[in-house]
């Protein structure tokens, strides 16, 4: 038994009289750190056309194994992309995702980069796997949406070398033939897991 059994009592007291840190969320939202690891982003060039390359280095660099990828060729009736590969199924499971960065830092194309964005909680599994439709980021002015050609005369370099600044005049967008259902809402996702696609399943941890 201690010797004075109100002692612990001083340690409330004391703390009536401190500042309050109670945040005021979600009515206040406290400003992030510029660098702050939130959700992730697909970017594109400046066309419009999509950085990822369907590489899957950023799913190789994931520890939590949180990452699924699919690449598929470009061709010139359906380009998504200016060089030769795309990523045609992207999806980030946050239920696995520790938001490392460390899937940043293994792109090479600066493809995949983090937003400020943190409210991320939800109520299913299937709502916190992001599809690719989901983590692309949205047009910006000069871009139209992918597919589309290439810039005429550009190489794939010469986009990465900052040659491109907005879509050629006349660029449209092509048939999009390919789209992979995967990619099209998480609930599809999620129903194709079981049966379909069950190594994209086991790739995002729903087993
Ligand atoms: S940020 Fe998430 S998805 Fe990227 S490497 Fe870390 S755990 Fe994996
Ligand atoms: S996001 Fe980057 S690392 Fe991941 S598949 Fe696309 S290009 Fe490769």
């Amino acid at each position: 038994m201690p010797d004075n059994p109100l002692a612990g009592f001083g340690v409330t007291f004391k703390a009536m009289f401190k500042k309050r840190l109670t945040e005021q969320y979600p009515e206040y939202k406290k400003p992030t750190a510029p660098r702050f690891h939130g959700r992730h982003q697909l970017n594109r060039h400046p066309d419009g056309l999509e950085k990822c390359i369907g590489c899957e280095l950023c799913a190789w660099a994931c520890p939590a194994d949180a990452i699924y990828v699919e690449g598929a060729d470009n061709t010139e009736e359906e380009r998504y992309s200016p060089g030769e590969r795309y990523g045609r199924v992207y999806q980030i499971n946050y239920l696995r995702c520790i938001l490392c960065g460390l899937c940043v830092e293994a792109c090479p194309t600066r493809a995949l980069t983090m937003t400020n964005e943190y409210e991320l909680a939800d109520s299913s599994r299937e709502s916190l796997i992001y599809t690719k439709e989901e983590l692309l980021a949205g047009l910006e002015e000069g871009m139209v949406e992918s597919p589309h050609s290439i810039y005429p005369g550009m190489t794939d370099k010469d986009y990465y070398s900052g040659f491109v600044t907005e879509a050629a005049p006349g660029t449209v967008q092509q048939e999009p033939h390919s789209k992979n259902p995967l990619n099209e809402a998480p609930q599809a996702a999620a129903d194709t897991f079981g049966a379909d696609e069950p190594a994209a399943a086991e790739a995002v941890g729903e087993k």
